[in-house]
C-alpha cells in the first residue's frame, strides 16, 4: 500500500530538480530547429527582387490546393507573379511547394506565430510573403 505512494513521491522528487521543459510564452520563445516548416517566405535575389517566375509548380504540387499564382510579364519579358497567395487556413505545412520550386523562391521558415482573428488575415498575399521575415 505504501510502496506505490513512495514510488510516486520519488518520481515527483526526481522531476522537481530537473530543468523545466515549459517556456513562459510569449515572453520566452522557442528557438526552432533549422528544418522547421513554419510561415513561408517568398525569397529575393541579390538585388532584392522577387525570385519567383510564376511557373505555378508550387501550386500544382500543393496537396491542400491553397496556393494561387497569376503570372505576368515585365518590360523585358521576365515573368513574375502578379498574384501570389497562400491560404494559411488550408496549408498543412508539408513543404512540398518548397521542394517543387526550381528556383528556391518559396521556403518555409521558423516563424510559427501565425495565429490571427480573421480569415482575411490568414490569406497571405505576395507582399506579405515577400516581407514576412524582413526586419
Ligand atoms: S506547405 Fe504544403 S500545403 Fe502549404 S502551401 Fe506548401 S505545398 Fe501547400
Ligand atoms: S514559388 Fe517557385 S514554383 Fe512557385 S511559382 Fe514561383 S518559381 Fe514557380
Amino acid at each position: 500500500m505504501i510502496k506505490p505512494l513512495l514510488k510516486g513521491l520519488g518520481l515527483t522528487l526526481r522531476t522537481f530538480f530537473t530543468r523545466p521543459v515549459t517556456l513562459q510564452y510569449p515572453e520566452e520563445k522557442m528557438v526552432m530547429y533549422p528544418r522547421f516548416r513554419g510561415l513561408h517566405e517568398l525569397t529575393r535575389d541579390k538585388e532584392g527582387k522577387i525570385i519567383c517566375v510564376a511557373c505555378e509548380l508550387c501550386a500544382a504540387v500543393c496537396p491542400a490546393n491553397c496556393i494561387r499564382v497569376e503570372p505576368a510579364e515585365g518590360p523585358t519579358h521576365q515573368r513574375f507573379p502578379k498574384v501570389y497567395e497562400i491560404d494559411l487556413l488550408r496549408c498543412i505545412f508539408c513543404g512540398f511547394c518548397q521542394e517543387a520550386c526550381p528556383y528556391g523562391a518559396i521556403i518555409l521558415r521558423e516563424n510559427y506565430e501565425t495565429a490571427n482573428y480573421t480569415r482575411k488575415d490568414l490569406l497571405y498575399d505576395r507582399d506579405k510573403l515577400f516581407h514576412a521575415y524582413q526586419k
